[in-house]
């Protein structure tokens, strides 16, 4: 009765019960195997890719399972709030494709039935629960201040012992509700702790879905569930939330691995069934010799923004992330090159358990198979898409010669090996900014783009030659013909076997005067298809450019 008393006194204007808020969110309504995930950020900042990597799982476990995944803002420590972090979540999540069917769409509005999903706009909810707790004897008021605590957590450090506010150091635990009564009508300040009746010699075992059994002593920390702004810490507000909106899946950051003890026992107190849960590993990146945490402050990748900007296609990142979650989506990419990604399954318990590395290099790779795999018209819309944010100039240049730019982006696309030489959009302009005047005009031809034994006089001369002689109005084959024709006139074989048979009786293969031509038209040594590229050039361009090269 006295704790009731206590509990009045702390909450004087609670009317609504845990039974009112059960009834208020009932048990949903879904399949069997359904999956209730949740992102839960805290707005603290701009979004992480950890992030994104994060919500992912959350997303595929609970759309390949008919459940719910929603949104869930965490700014209980609103000292760390950053402005526009709500906005910047929703608009990455949207980006990324990741459908939350619940949850904060910005940061004064929401969808679904188990809102709000603000935890500031919860404390209500809060305040009812801790009430319950304290009314049963299993949270009381902390009056200690951070002196204090300070004081008693040097003296356990000091003495060798776990540190904290725990059993024999729990000074105020022990208070009577009477003697807290009395202090709070003194206007002494305090917290809610929980009154932990764990037992440190006792252990959880608790079987984490990626990490598999994980076992830790009981917890007998008296955390803190109510801090002294009136809101709840992450464990209290987790635990409630969790509950009351249905989740079956805490999927988190492994930095919560070692809280588990105490999640257990919370949910406990409560009276509440606890969830399943999937501690992911940190992404991590190689620097130098060791691995480190993808870091916000020194890595540009860390960055969400960064995908956009240099132009990864969504898709492309999803898919590499997917990698990184399952490794097994390579083959099953490699299998099903044209599925949708969603058809693969992700697995937690195929997750790496220790630390997921992160690698610019894999990333492009995976990307460049992403937009190989895009019809040329997806990848003319994608690029303009981003040009026209990110390369004006770009974005200028290819939609004022639309056509031209659809036939570049459809070279070599076709067929069993679709060029891949693209891994993201600002990559483009340095592969096709020789089929605009406007760019080529500025660069020079760099001698040793040339094969090993030709110099620039030889190559001057090939196209001299070649540009007499050679018709533009020709199908493959012939033009294959004709520049064999012209190499063989000039000294340049055909002819592999005899080259090497007699190597001094030629000036080098065909491929060489291959090569000099594509020099003097592109100043590159390496490009798609060169029949291609001069039908798309067009014949006046062609000839301009040889009588450049040779007059250069
Ligand atoms: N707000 C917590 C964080 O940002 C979320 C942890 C969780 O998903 O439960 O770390």
């Amino acid at each position: 009765m006295s704790c009731e008393k206590l509990a009045k006194i702390i909450y004087p204007n609670i009317e609504k019960t845990p039974e009112y808020y059960a009834e208020k969110y009932p048990k949903r309504n879904l399949k069997e195997r359904a999956k209730v995930t949740r992102y839960a950020p805290s707005p603290t900042g701009f979004q992480h890719i950890g992030g994104i990597f994060s919500a992912l799982i959350d997303e595929r476990i609970a759309s390949q399972s008919d459940g719910v995944f929603y949104l869930r803002v965490e700014d209980t420590d609103q000292k760390r709030e950053v402005a526009g972090a709500i906005e910047d979540t929703v608009a990455a999540m949207q980006y990324f494709g990741l459908n939350f069917t619940e949850g904060m769409i910005s940061s004064d509005k929401s969808i679904g039935n188990y809102g709000p999903y603000r935890q500031s706009e919860r404390k209500e909810i809060y305040e009812a629960f801790a009430y319950d707790l304290i009314k049963k004897g299993l949270a009381y008021p902390c009056f200690c201040s951070p002196e204090e605590l300070d004081k008693i957590r040097e003296s356990q450090v000091e003495q060798k012992i776990t540190p904290g506010y725990y059993g024999e150091y729990a000074k105020c635990r022990n208070l009577s509700a009477e003697q807290a009564i009395e202090k709070i009508k003194n206007g002494e300040s305090y917290i809610i702790r929980l009154k932990s009746p764990g037992n440190p010699e006792n252990r959880v075992v608790v079987n984490d879905l990626i990490k598999g059994e994980v076992s830790f002593p009981e917890n007998n920390q008296d955390i803190v569930l109510i801090k002294g702004d009136g809101l709840p810490t992450y464990h209290f507000a987790h635990a409630v939330d969790d509950h009351l909106m249905g989740t079956t899946h805490v999927i988190r950051g492994e930095e919560w691995l070692s809280s588990i003890p105490t999640h257990i026992q919370l949910f406990k107190m409560l009276g509440f069934e606890a969830p399943k849960y999937a501690h992911i590993p940190t992404i991590m990146k190689i620097d130098g010799s060791s691995k480190r945490k993808l870091s916000k402050r020194k890595d540009p990748e860390a960055a969400v923004s960064y995908y956009n900007e240099v132009g990864y296609p969504t898709q492309s990142v999803i898919e590499y992330l997917l990698n990184i979650i399952n490794s097994g989506f390579e083959d099953w990419r490699a299998e099903n090159p044209y599925e949708d990604n969603t058809k693969f399954e992700v697995s937690l318990d195929k997750m790496s358990k220790s630390g997921a590395l992160f690698d610019l290099v894999k990333l492009s790779d995976v990307s460049k198979d992403v937009i190989a795999r895009m019809k040329a018209d997806l990848v003319y819309d994608n690029y303009a898409k981003w040009s026209k944010v990110f390369d004006k100039d770009m974005y200028e240049l290819i939609t004022t010669n639309e056509e031209m730019s659809r036939k570049i982006f459809n070279i070599d696309k076709e067929g069993a090996n679709p060029r891949k030489d693209f891994a993201k959009w600002a990559d483009v302009k340095e592969k096709v900014f020789y089929f605009f005047d406007e760019l080529f005009e500025d660069d020079k031809v760099v001698e040793n783009e040339l094969p090993k034994k030709m110099d620039l006089s030889e190559a001057k001369h090939i196209i001299e030659a070649y540009s007499k002689e050679y018709n533009f109005d020709t199908d493959k084959d012939t033009w294959f013909e004709e520049l064999k024709a012209i190499g063989s006139k000039l000294g340049y074989t055909a002819n592999r076997k005899d080259f090497k048979a007699n190597p001094e009786n030629f000036k080098g293969m065909v491929a060489d005067v291959a090569a000099a031509v594509r020099i003097a038209l592109t100043h590159r040594s390496n490009t798609p298809d060169l029949y291609t590229i001069m039908q798309i050039l067009g014949k006046e361009k062609v000839y301009n450019r040889f009588n450049r090269f040779i007059n250069e």
